[in-house]
């Protein structure tokens, strides 16, 4: 044909075809209205599952996501809560139960970034970091434990940063290896349930916080990014949803413990 060869670029923007079934599987993914987590929401969603998600503060991105769960069609549910705040966990989880019943995904995606370097680092926000990235997911695994089964995956969203380290990030580099910790440990406490527990770590991926950037400040981080990978380009939201599909569903069902990074190759 006279059709050009498709570029990298092409493929890129085109987004993946993701064919897994989760039909009737019933979720629920922390932090889902913006960035990584709505990709996740919406590709859990479009093959099939029930999804629950929570968020912190009110803002156009939760229309949003319901206006699209609504497109999409299905039983989902957008509900306001603070994941580091145990007894809003506490209602997060008994009101997952109320509308879904039971369990088979749960995946802690909510976290914060900050940069701060790490001598003027106050208690405060080291307590905010770790509070959000690792104390929420402890809250909510452990509050959602009754309602997981044999059979149940777990899903954290980790970041590749908690491995190679990143300047300005001690604080939430240091939680997210924590979270390789917890992972671990869970993976043979709750191994012998049938309960499988995962983490994704994404690299750098562009979600809509790279939007806020002015045109020459993206470019620079861009650049900089981009060349930190072998594929010479950031992520996508989906591309991360991708990972949690099959950590989700039986093509995964003797993976458990594993960190699966999702950086086109840093
Ligand atoms: P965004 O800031 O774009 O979105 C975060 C989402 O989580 C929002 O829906 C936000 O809701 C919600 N959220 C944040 N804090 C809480 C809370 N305490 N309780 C409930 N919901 C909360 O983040 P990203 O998509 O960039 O990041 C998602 C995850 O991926 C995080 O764990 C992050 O550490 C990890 N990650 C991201 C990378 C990236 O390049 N973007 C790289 C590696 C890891 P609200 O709008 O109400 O605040």
């Amino acid at each position: 044909s006279d059709d050009p060869a498709p570029t990298r670029t092409d493929h890129h923007e085109k987004g993946i075809t993701m064919d897994v079934d989760l039909t009737g599987k019933r979720v629920l993914v922390t932090g889902g209205t913006r960035g990584i987590g709505r990709g996740i929401v919406l590709a859990l969603a479009r093959a099939g599952a029930k999804v629950v998600t929570c968020y912190r503060s009110d803002s156009e991105a939760v229309e949003g996501l319901v206006k699209e769960l609504a497109a999409i069609g299905g039983d989902h549910h957008v509900l306001k809560a603070d994941v580091s705040d145990p007894e809003a966990v506490a209602r997060l989880v008994d009101e997952t139960e109320a509308r879904l019943g039971a369990l088979d995904v749960l995946v802690n995606n909510a976290g914060v970034i900050s940069h701060v370097p790490f001598a003027e680092l106050p208690l405060d926000e080291w307590r905010r970091v770790i509070d959000t990235n690792l104390t929420a997911p402890f809250l909510v695994i452990q509050k959602a434990l009754p309602l997981l089964r044999e059979g149940s995956s777990i899903i954290t969203v980790g970041s590749r940063a908690a491995v190679v380290g990143i300047p300005l990030r001690a604080h939430y580099t240091a939680a997210k290896a924590g979270l390789i910790g917890l992972t671990r440990s869970l993976m043979k406490e709750l191994g012998p349930k049938g309960i499988r527990v995962n983490l994704v770590a994404p690299g750098v991926i562009e979600t809509e916080e790279f939007e806020k950037a002015s045109p020459e400040e993206l470019e620079r981080v861009q650049t900089r990014y981009r060349g930190l990978t072998g594929m010479g380009r950031l992520g996508r939201p989906d591309e991360v949803a991708g990972a949690v599909l099959f950590l989700a569903s039986d093509l995964s069902a003797y993976v458990t413990g594993e960190t699966l990074h999702v950086d086109g190759g840093i």
